[in-house]
């Protein structure tokens, strides 16, 4: 018969080399697993990164020395339409070619489909209430997903001609979408049905509840990204047309456009999306030159560039996220990159 001590000694050891085991294998787990994750043929990342140009020294105010860019995702064909959903925690954004929504989640990394087929849908954007306001090449059309999940056709067509492919959305705080419609979802079959034009290539002004709409500008070849001003009283519109610039206007009575002005020459390359900060400066996805131009331009309310950031891809889109909006997401041709920097973007998304 053992003695209560004896038990006792041998539990004690059991448990030592037992439990002490399965104390420590989460452990040694955990730091092979971190091990596994650290891959040598990957190139390590000096601080500050070289990658943020400060071109004007009133973007340094912006870069952060301990921040890089990250590539969080790739595996897409043309990256579009990020839209940032803070309650959450994740973001959505276009593989446009390959006729999905695709989701990156923040808490836990791994990126899943949101919809597929999402019939082409570019660009993205969050109404007054919340909801995702979708452009859809494929259909034509610009869409709400209800919170159950259903779709609502906003508008497809215009004076019942129909659209030629709505490409990006914002919504002002009166509740009325903004939206361009350049129709270079019909242009090619790529990203969506070629097909003749129907409509001039033009940025209108829907009111989603009474189904109204206006044309508030079809002087531009290929009204492409926009984005207001943190005040309102701007709207920018990047035209991928000819020549490929970024127009200003002012916004009247939050109804229409006037003085419509050239706020920044992208030549030799394009601005696609666009971004206003809550000083009011305006971040540019960028590309089509390449190394040295590819990336976020970014420009001073007064026009000037003040700073970059290079990307190894064609940027054409981007948004702020995170929970105090300092994160910057972009959206590049095959990959998803981001970066925290000191500016937040303006609400809402
Ligand atoms: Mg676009």
């Amino acid at each position: 018969m053992k003695s209560e001590k004896q038990l006792s000694r041998r539990s004690f050891l059991n448990g030592l080399t037992i439990g002490g085991a399965l104390t420590c294998f989460p452990i040694l787990s955990s730091l092979q697993s971190m091990a596994d994750e650290y891959d040598s043929s990957k190139p390590v990342k000096r601080y500050p990164d070289p990658a943020v140009e400060v071109i004007d020294q009133r973007f340094s105010k912006y870069k952060i020395g301990n921040a890089v860019v990250e590539r969080l995702w790739t595996g897409a064909r043309w990256s579009e339409g990020p839209v940032w959903f803070g309650d959450g925690g994740f973001l959505l954004w276009s593989d446009i070619p390959n006729n999905r929504i695709l989701k990156w989640q923040e808490a836990t990394g791994p990126v899943s489909v949101y919809r597929k087929p999402s019939n082409n849908s570019n660009g993205h954007t969050r109404d007054r209430q919340g909801r995702l306001i979708s452009c859809e090449h494929g259909t034509r059309r610009v869409t709400r997903t209800e919170y159950d999940g259903s779709i609502t056709v906003l508008i497809d067509n215009y004076e019942e001609k129909r659209l030629n492919a709505p490409n990006d959305a914002v919504v002002h705080p009166d509740g009325h979408i903004w939206f361009t419609d350049p129709g270079y979802g019909i242009l090619f079959n790529y990203e969506g049905h070629k097909s003749d034009f129907e409509l001039p290539t033009s940025v209108y002004r829907l009111n989603p509840d009474r189904g109204t709409v206006s044309v508030v500008t079809e002087d531009l070849e290929r009204p492409n990204g926009l984005c207001f001003s943190p005040d309102y009283e701007k709207l920018y519109i990047a035209d991928t047309g000819s020549p490929k610039n970024i127009m200003v206007f002012d916004v009247v009575n939050g109804e229409r456009l006037d003085n419509k002005k050239v706020f920044a020459d992208m030549a030799p390359g394009t601005a696609d999306g666009l971004r206003c900060d809550t000083d009011g400066n305006l971040w540019a996805g960028a590309g089509w030159v390449g190394e040295g131009f590819d990336g976020v331009h970014v420009f001073d309310p007064d026009g000037t560039l003040i700073g970059k950031i290079h990307l190894p891809e064609i940027c054409a889109n981007l948004c702020f996220g995170g929970t105090k909006r300092n994160r910057l997401f972009m959206t590049a041709s095959q990959s998803l990159y981001s970066i925290f920097v000191e500016a937040q973007g303006a609400p809402l998304f």
